[in-house]
């Protein structure tokens, strides 16, 4: 199958950004994977091509109706120069359930995976080697119709681009402090957040903005419905740990299943701390923090990995959590999954996936 993508190499190779400069998703690496759909002819023209902008009609729908799904996963160099890739079949398989969820014809997962493992291989200079430092892989469909008539596009694109990254936050693993937004909301049961689309995105730029401007780095989502229910934070999944069980939101239809949220669960089962995924209700989680019950709490998503909050403001209430410091498990969390990504750790749920294989 992986015969079947044509290849162009470019001479014109660009330079490496240092890797204590990468920053998050600025740089891109030479190449890019990319294959067209259309109505009749399904998928067709794999191809990988020097990294290029794309040229689209005005008309074409993702402008005007966001018909588009994304992905996020990690490529890792470990110490013995293999290049490793974070449970690539997960995110392929979300990618069709968001496409299915939008409207959009679905993918070969085989096919992709194996566009992705060649595109990193022609780019695989650009992996980053330091600590902390990965390859970001950001695969994202289309839709590419140009006609204004509110239905399901007829063309798409799907792409995959790749860019050297540093830590997502430039202060590393210390704790953040989340905003709980008792105005906005993000989605809704039955709505789309359950897929990986951007209407998600632009419906919290706005809330995520006043959080910032107020000191925050992320915005703490609540349900639509009744502003009650603990969703996620920002774009990851969340958890607290409360009198030594670690709770998590029900993947209710409203939040992402995220990927590195079911790969802690799997830990915490594993190590034997108890874990439950329930419905939590705001009020609950903060009269636990008056009470010394909320020992620890996170976001976990592929771009942060964990991301522990130190504080929790709702109402202008605003609560400390584990004195503002890294909790135990959130850094043992941290440590493994890591570790496991990097090669570093053995890997007992076989999650890695090696590129040049
Ligand atoms: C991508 C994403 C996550 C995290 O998912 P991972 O698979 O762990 O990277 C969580 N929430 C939202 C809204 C997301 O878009």
């Amino acid at each position: 199958m992986a015969s079947s993508i044509d290849v162009q190499i470019t001479t014109k190779k660009k330079q490496k950004p240092l890797q204590h400069e990468l920053g998050f998703g600025i740089h891109f690496t030479d190449h890019m994977f990319i294959m067209n759909y259309a109505e009749g002819k399904g998928w067709h023209e794999p191809r990988i091509v020097p990294y290029q902008p794309i040229v689209l009609d005005p008309a074409a729908k993702v402008f005007h109706y966001g018909q588009t799904i994304f992905e996020g996963l990690k490529a890792y160099k470990t110490s013995d120069g293999q290049v490793l890739l974070f449970r690539p079949d997960r995110n392929f398989k979300r990618l069709n359930r968001s496409n299915e969820r939008l409207g959009v014809p679905a993918i070969d997962e085989e096919l992709a995976l194996q566009a992705l493992k060649k595109l990193i291989v022609i780019d695989q200079d650009w992996i980053p080697t330091a600590s902390e430092n990965s390859l970001y892989i950001r695969p994202f469909v289309i839709a590419t119709e140009p006609a204004l008539g509110v239905d399901a596009s007829t063309q798409y694109q799907f792409i995959i681009i790749l860019s050297p990254v540093g830590n997502y936050y430039p202060e590393g693993v210390n704790p953040v402090k989340i905003y709980v937004e008792s105005e906005y909301v993000r989605a809704v049961r039955g709505g789309i957040g359950e897929a990986k689309t951007a209407g998600n995105y632009a419906a919290s730029l706005k809330a995520q903005e006043n959080a910032k401007e107020q000191g925050y780095s992320q915005v703490l989502w609540l349900d639509g419905v009744h502003r009650k229910y603990i969703e996620e934070v920002g774009s990851m999944n969340v958890f607290f740990k409360i009198n030594g069980t670690v709770h998590t939101p029900a993947l209710s239809g409203s939040i992402l299943d995220g990927i590195t949220r079911s790969s802690i669960i799997q830990l915490l089962k594993h190590w034997e701390v108890p874990v439950e995924e329930s419905m939590i209700a705001i009020e609950d989680l903060f009269n636990a923090a008056k009470n010394g019950q909320l020992e620890e709490a996170f976001g976990t998503g592929t771009a942060a990995v964990i991301s522990p909050i130190g504080e929790l403001n709702w109402k202008d209430e605003k609560v400390l959590i584990n004195g503002g410091n890294t909790g135990e498990i959130s850094q043992k969390l941290y440590d493994t999954l890591t570790g496991i990504q990097r090669g570093a750790l053995p890997d007992p749920f076989g999650w890695m996936v090696q590129v040049n294989d």
